[in-house]
Protein backbone atom coordinates (compact mmCIF):
# COMPACT_ATOMS: atom_id res chain seq x y z
CA UNK A 1 0.00 0.00 0.00
CA UNK A 2 1.35 3.14 -1.11
CA UNK A 3 0.24 6.20 0.36
CA UNK A 4 0.57 8.61 -2.58
CA UNK A 5 -0.59 12.12 -1.03
CA UNK A 6 0.81 13.60 2.00
CA UNK A 7 -1.13 15.39 4.97
CA UNK A 8 -1.10 18.86 5.53
CA UNK A 9 -3.59 21.29 6.73
CA UNK A 10 -5.03 23.35 4.03
CA UNK A 11 -7.34 21.91 1.83
CA UNK A 12 -5.98 20.00 -0.92
CA UNK A 13 -7.23 18.98 -4.07
CA UNK A 14 -6.96 15.23 -4.28
CA UNK A 15 -8.76 15.21 -7.86
CA UNK A 16 -9.69 17.90 -10.24
CA UNK A 17 -12.75 19.11 -8.43
CA UNK A 18 -12.12 17.35 -5.41
CA UNK A 19 -10.69 18.86 -2.37
CA UNK A 20 -10.02 16.82 0.72
CA UNK A 21 -10.88 18.77 4.43
CA UNK A 22 -9.07 17.86 7.30
CA UNK A 23 -11.23 18.67 10.27
CA UNK A 24 -10.28 17.74 14.15
CA UNK A 25 -11.71 15.51 16.12
CA UNK A 26 -12.07 15.24 19.97
CA UNK A 27 -11.43 11.91 20.77
CA UNK A 28 -8.52 8.94 19.45
CA UNK A 29 -9.24 9.27 15.49
CA UNK A 30 -7.84 12.78 15.76
CA UNK A 31 -9.42 14.21 12.32
CA UNK A 32 -11.92 13.69 10.31
CA UNK A 33 -11.59 14.08 5.97
CA UNK A 34 -14.52 15.59 4.31
CA UNK A 35 -14.60 15.84 0.73
CA UNK A 36 -16.42 18.56 -1.52
CA UNK A 37 -16.97 17.71 -4.78
CA UNK A 38 -17.30 19.65 -7.62
CA UNK A 39 -20.86 19.00 -9.85
CA UNK A 40 -22.15 20.19 -12.61
CA UNK A 41 -23.62 22.30 -10.64
CA UNK A 42 -22.38 23.41 -7.43
CA UNK A 43 -21.05 21.48 -4.63
CA UNK A 44 -21.66 17.92 -3.33
CA UNK A 45 -20.32 17.78 0.37
CA UNK A 46 -19.13 13.75 1.73
CA UNK A 47 -19.65 13.92 4.93
CA UNK A 48 -19.95 17.15 7.96
CA UNK A 49 -17.61 16.69 10.56
CA UNK A 50 -18.28 16.47 14.98
CA UNK A 51 -20.88 19.31 15.68
CA UNK A 52 -18.26 21.17 17.41
CA UNK A 53 -17.36 24.87 17.26
CA UNK A 54 -13.65 23.32 16.30
CA UNK A 55 -14.84 21.56 13.60
CA UNK A 56 -17.18 24.37 12.09
CA UNK A 57 -14.68 26.58 11.96
CA UNK A 58 -12.02 24.73 10.17
CA UNK A 59 -14.93 23.52 7.57
CA UNK A 60 -15.62 27.16 6.79
CA UNK A 61 -12.00 28.12 6.72
CA UNK A 62 -11.22 25.29 4.37
CA UNK A 63 -14.33 26.20 2.02
CA UNK A 64 -13.37 30.04 1.82
CA UNK A 65 -9.99 28.46 1.14
CA UNK A 66 -10.99 27.03 -1.62
CA UNK A 67 -13.66 29.66 -3.10
CA UNK A 68 -16.79 28.30 -2.22
CA UNK A 69 -19.71 29.70 -0.37
CA UNK A 70 -22.39 28.46 1.35
CA UNK A 71 -25.14 28.25 -0.68
CA UNK A 72 -22.84 26.99 -3.09
CA UNK A 73 -23.16 23.45 -1.58
CA UNK A 74 -26.47 22.28 -3.24
CA UNK A 75 -25.93 18.45 -1.80
CA UNK A 76 -25.07 16.37 1.37
CA UNK A 77 -24.24 12.99 1.28
CA UNK A 78 -23.27 11.36 4.73
CA UNK A 79 -21.11 7.94 4.08
CA UNK A 80 -23.07 6.63 7.55
CA UNK A 81 -24.56 8.52 10.92
CA UNK A 82 -21.41 8.32 13.49
CA UNK A 83 -21.03 11.74 14.93
CA UNK A 84 -17.89 12.39 13.83
CA UNK A 85 -19.17 12.19 10.14
CA UNK A 86 -22.52 13.74 10.41
CA UNK A 87 -22.57 15.97 13.89
CA UNK A 88 -22.84 19.42 11.68
CA UNK A 89 -25.27 18.00 9.21
CA UNK A 90 -27.98 20.04 10.70
CA UNK A 91 -26.34 23.16 11.04
CA UNK A 92 -25.03 22.95 7.36
CA UNK A 93 -28.34 21.81 5.95
CA UNK A 94 -29.66 25.26 7.36
CA UNK A 95 -26.58 27.24 6.73
CA UNK A 96 -26.98 25.99 2.71
CA UNK A 97 -30.33 24.59 2.02
CA UNK A 98 -28.79 21.41 0.51
CA UNK A 99 -30.21 18.13 -0.25
CA UNK A 100 -29.56 15.22 2.17
CA UNK A 101 -28.92 12.14 1.06
CA UNK A 102 -28.17 9.21 3.27
CA UNK A 103 -28.72 5.61 2.95
CA UNK A 104 -32.06 4.27 4.11
CA UNK A 105 -30.53 1.48 6.92
CA UNK A 106 -28.62 4.21 8.67
CA UNK A 107 -32.12 6.53 8.48
CA UNK A 108 -33.57 4.21 10.75
CA UNK A 109 -30.58 3.90 13.22
CA UNK A 110 -30.25 7.11 13.49
CA UNK A 111 -33.94 7.28 14.55
CA UNK A 112 -33.27 4.61 16.79
CA UNK A 113 -30.35 6.54 18.14
CA UNK A 114 -32.20 9.69 18.74
CA UNK A 115 -35.11 7.90 21.09
CA UNK A 116 -32.01 8.37 23.59
CA UNK A 117 -33.23 7.30 26.75
CA UNK A 118 -34.62 4.31 25.28
CA UNK A 119 -31.32 3.62 22.85
CA UNK A 120 -29.08 3.91 25.90
CA UNK A 121 -31.40 1.49 28.10
CA UNK A 122 -31.32 -0.89 25.50
CA UNK A 123 -27.06 -0.50 24.85
CA UNK A 124 -26.76 -0.99 28.88
CA UNK A 125 -28.76 -4.35 28.61
CA UNK A 126 -27.24 -5.90 26.10
CA UNK A 127 -23.62 -4.82 28.42
CA UNK A 128 -25.30 -6.35 31.60
CA UNK A 129 -26.22 -9.68 29.58
CA UNK A 130 -22.66 -9.59 27.96
CA UNK A 131 -21.13 -9.41 31.48
CA UNK A 132 -20.06 -6.26 31.97
CA UNK A 133 -19.83 -4.60 35.28
CA UNK A 134 -22.61 -2.47 36.51
CA UNK A 135 -20.04 -0.01 37.49
CA UNK A 136 -18.64 0.03 34.42
CA UNK A 137 -21.84 0.38 32.34
CA UNK A 138 -22.44 3.61 34.66
CA UNK A 139 -18.94 4.71 33.36
CA UNK A 140 -20.00 4.04 29.21
CA UNK A 141 -22.77 5.55 29.86
CA UNK A 142 -21.87 8.72 31.36
CA UNK A 143 -19.74 8.88 28.33
CA UNK A 144 -22.17 8.38 25.89
CA UNK A 145 -24.20 11.09 27.16
CA UNK A 146 -21.81 13.55 25.89
CA UNK A 147 -21.60 11.43 22.39
CA UNK A 148 -25.38 12.03 22.36
CA UNK A 149 -25.45 15.80 21.66
CA UNK A 150 -23.60 14.84 17.75
CA UNK A 151 -26.77 12.84 17.24
CA UNK A 152 -29.42 15.11 15.85
CA UNK A 153 -32.86 14.12 13.99
CA UNK A 154 -32.50 14.44 10.61
CA UNK A 155 -34.67 14.73 7.52
CA UNK A 156 -32.63 13.49 4.33
CA UNK A 157 -34.48 14.62 1.11
CA UNK A 158 -33.06 11.15 -0.74
CA UNK A 159 -33.13 7.52 1.07
CA UNK A 160 -30.56 6.06 -0.74
CA UNK A 161 -30.54 1.84 -1.17
CA UNK A 162 -27.53 1.79 -3.59
CA UNK A 163 -26.56 2.08 -6.97
CA UNK A 164 -27.69 6.27 -7.57
CA UNK A 165 -25.55 8.30 -9.52
CA UNK A 166 -24.33 11.77 -8.98
CA UNK A 167 -23.25 13.55 -11.80
CA UNK A 168 -19.81 15.23 -10.37
CA UNK A 169 -16.98 17.10 -12.58
CA UNK A 170 -14.57 14.26 -12.15
CA UNK A 171 -17.62 11.58 -13.79
CA UNK A 172 -20.55 10.30 -12.00
CA UNK A 173 -19.81 8.97 -8.80
CA UNK A 174 -22.33 5.54 -7.89
CA UNK A 175 -23.52 4.96 -4.46
CA UNK A 176 -22.86 1.46 -3.43
CA UNK A 177 -23.93 0.17 -0.18
CA UNK A 178 -21.13 -1.36 1.99
CA UNK A 179 -23.28 -2.04 4.81
CA UNK A 180 -20.92 -3.79 8.13
CA UNK A 181 -19.69 -0.78 10.02
CA UNK A 182 -22.77 0.80 10.28
CA UNK A 183 -26.14 -0.67 8.62
CA UNK A 184 -26.06 2.07 5.87
CA UNK A 185 -22.80 2.87 5.28
CA UNK A 186 -22.32 3.43 1.75
CA UNK A 187 -19.47 4.43 -0.45
CA UNK A 188 -18.91 6.61 -3.87
CA UNK A 189 -17.46 4.97 -6.62
CA UNK A 190 -16.26 7.19 -9.61
CA UNK A 191 -15.88 4.55 -12.45
CA UNK A 192 -13.98 6.83 -14.86
CA UNK A 193 -10.68 7.97 -12.35
CA UNK A 194 -11.11 4.50 -10.52
CA UNK A 195 -11.33 6.22 -7.37
CA UNK A 196 -13.33 5.08 -3.98
CA UNK A 197 -14.87 7.68 -1.50
CA UNK A 198 -14.79 4.99 1.32
CA UNK A 199 -15.72 6.35 4.54
CA UNK A 200 -15.22 4.25 6.83
CA UNK A 201 -15.17 0.93 5.03
CA UNK A 202 -11.54 1.12 4.41
CA UNK A 203 -9.03 2.77 6.81
CA UNK A 204 -5.06 2.37 5.90
CA UNK A 205 -3.86 1.86 8.73
CA UNK A 206 -7.41 1.00 11.59
CA UNK A 207 -9.31 -1.68 11.19
CA UNK A 208 -12.75 -0.49 11.01
CA UNK A 209 -14.78 -1.16 14.21
CA UNK A 210 -17.37 -3.81 13.71
CA UNK A 211 -19.94 -3.70 16.54
CA UNK A 212 -22.82 -5.82 16.90
CA UNK A 213 -26.39 -4.57 15.53
CA UNK A 214 -29.99 -6.43 16.71
CA UNK A 215 -31.12 -8.62 14.13
CA UNK A 216 -28.17 -8.46 11.55
CA UNK A 217 -24.76 -9.72 11.12
CA UNK A 218 -22.94 -6.76 10.87
CA UNK A 219 -19.42 -8.53 10.77
CA UNK A 220 -21.06 -11.24 7.77
CA UNK A 221 -22.31 -8.40 6.04
CA UNK A 222 -19.03 -6.15 6.06
CA UNK A 223 -17.14 -9.07 4.91
CA UNK A 224 -19.42 -9.68 2.30
CA UNK A 225 -19.34 -5.50 1.23
CA UNK A 226 -15.14 -5.78 1.50
CA UNK A 227 -15.85 -8.68 -1.47
CA UNK A 228 -17.82 -6.86 -3.16
CA UNK A 229 -15.11 -4.30 -3.41
CA UNK A 230 -12.49 -6.24 -4.30
CA UNK A 231 -14.17 -7.35 -7.31
CA UNK A 232 -14.14 -3.53 -8.82
CA UNK A 233 -10.99 -1.56 -10.02
CA UNK A 234 -9.81 1.35 -7.71
CA UNK A 235 -6.30 3.35 -7.86
CA UNK A 236 -7.12 5.64 -5.27
CA UNK A 237 -9.06 5.43 -1.93
CA UNK A 238 -10.05 8.56 -0.17
CA UNK A 239 -10.83 7.27 3.71
CA UNK A 240 -12.30 9.64 6.17
CA UNK A 241 -9.62 9.29 8.25
CA UNK A 242 -5.72 9.00 7.19
CA UNK A 243 -3.96 9.71 4.19
CA UNK A 244 -5.59 8.66 0.60
CA UNK A 245 -4.01 5.20 -0.12
CA UNK A 246 -4.29 2.64 -2.59
CA UNK A 247 -3.71 -1.08 -3.21
CA UNK A 248 -7.80 -2.11 -1.83
CA UNK A 249 -6.80 -5.73 -2.70
CA UNK A 250 -4.30 -6.31 -0.32
CA UNK A 251 -6.03 -3.96 2.09
CA UNK A 252 -8.96 -6.27 1.94
CA UNK A 253 -6.81 -9.67 1.92
CA UNK A 254 -5.28 -8.33 5.33
CA UNK A 255 -8.77 -7.08 6.73
CA UNK A 256 -10.17 -10.61 6.25
CA UNK A 257 -6.89 -12.17 7.58
CA UNK A 258 -7.14 -10.17 10.90
CA UNK A 259 -10.95 -10.72 11.24
CA UNK A 260 -10.40 -14.93 10.42
CA UNK A 261 -7.39 -14.49 13.20
CA UNK A 262 -9.77 -12.97 15.81
CA UNK A 263 -12.52 -15.39 15.36
CA UNK A 264 -9.80 -18.01 15.05
CA UNK A 265 -8.62 -16.83 18.84
CA UNK A 266 -12.15 -16.49 20.52
CA UNK A 267 -12.86 -20.19 19.39
CA UNK A 268 -9.56 -20.84 21.38
CA UNK A 269 -10.42 -19.28 24.14
CA UNK A 270 -14.01 -20.92 24.53
CA UNK A 271 -11.90 -24.10 24.42
CA UNK A 272 -13.40 -26.08 27.56
CA UNK A 273 -15.02 -23.33 29.50
CA UNK A 274 -17.68 -21.26 28.26
CA UNK A 275 -17.61 -17.42 28.61
CA UNK A 276 -19.05 -14.39 28.11
CA UNK A 277 -18.48 -11.66 25.53
CA UNK A 278 -17.12 -9.37 28.36
CA UNK A 279 -14.55 -12.11 29.38
CA UNK A 280 -13.53 -12.24 25.80
CA UNK A 281 -12.78 -8.98 25.38
CA UNK A 282 -10.68 -9.11 28.11
CA UNK A 283 -8.78 -12.00 27.26
CA UNK A 284 -8.44 -10.41 23.84
CA UNK A 285 -6.81 -7.24 24.32
CA UNK A 286 -4.23 -7.42 27.23
CA UNK A 287 -4.52 -3.51 27.68
CA UNK A 288 -6.63 -1.54 29.64
CA UNK A 289 -9.24 0.38 27.81
CA UNK A 290 -10.81 3.58 27.96
CA UNK A 291 -15.04 2.83 29.10
CA UNK A 292 -15.55 4.69 25.86
CA UNK A 293 -13.56 2.19 23.90
CA UNK A 294 -14.40 -0.41 26.33
CA UNK A 295 -17.86 -0.61 24.64
CA UNK A 296 -16.49 -1.09 21.56
CA UNK A 297 -14.41 -3.97 22.12
CA UNK A 298 -17.44 -5.61 23.36
CA UNK A 299 -19.78 -4.91 20.68
CA UNK A 300 -17.16 -6.20 18.65
CA UNK A 301 -17.09 -9.56 20.16
CA UNK A 302 -20.64 -9.78 19.55
CA UNK A 303 -20.36 -9.31 16.11
CA UNK A 304 -17.89 -11.86 16.19
CA UNK A 305 -20.02 -14.31 18.35
CA UNK A 306 -23.05 -13.87 15.80
CA UNK A 307 -20.86 -14.22 13.10
CA UNK A 308 -19.96 -17.74 13.70
CA UNK A 309 -23.05 -18.56 15.87
CA UNK A 310 -24.94 -18.32 12.06
CA UNK A 311 -22.07 -20.08 10.67
CA UNK A 312 -22.84 -23.14 13.28
CA UNK A 313 -18.94 -22.89 14.76
CA UNK A 314 -20.42 -21.44 18.45
CA UNK A 315 -23.72 -21.24 20.52
CA UNK A 316 -25.37 -19.57 23.01
CA UNK A 317 -25.46 -21.33 26.59
CA UNK A 318 -29.02 -21.64 27.73
CA UNK A 319 -30.51 -20.39 31.21
CA UNK A 320 -28.19 -18.05 32.40
CA UNK A 321 -28.32 -14.29 33.43
CA UNK A 322 -25.49 -13.42 31.49
CA UNK A 323 -24.96 -14.96 28.15
CA UNK A 324 -22.05 -17.51 28.00
CA UNK A 325 -21.51 -18.83 24.85
CA UNK A 326 -19.60 -22.07 24.27
CA UNK A 327 -18.23 -24.03 21.22
CA UNK A 328 -20.76 -25.70 19.12
CA UNK A 329 -19.37 -28.89 18.86
CA UNK A 330 -19.31 -28.99 22.73
CA UNK A 331 -23.03 -29.16 22.31
CA UNK A 332 -23.17 -32.82 20.91
CA UNK A 333 -19.99 -34.15 22.48
ZN1 LIG B 1 -17.79 5.36 11.60
ZN1 LIG C 1 -15.36 7.83 11.21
Amino acid sequence: MTREIPLTDAPREVLPGVHLIELPLPFSLGLINVYLVRLAEGYLLIDCGMDTEPCFQALSRAIEAVGVRWQDLCEILLTHIHPDHMGLAHRLLQLTGARLWLHEHDAEFLEKLTQFERYQAWAEGVLRQAGVTAELIAKISHVSDEIRKSFHKLKPDRLLAGGERIPAAIGELEVLWTPGHSPGHVCLYGRDRRVLFAGDQMLEDISPNIGWHEDRDPLGEFLASLDALSQIEIDLILPSHGAPFSGHREWIRKTMEHHADRCARILNLLQGTPKCAAELANQLWERPFTPFHYRFAVFEVLAHLEYMERLGKVVRVDGTDIQQWRLASAVSA
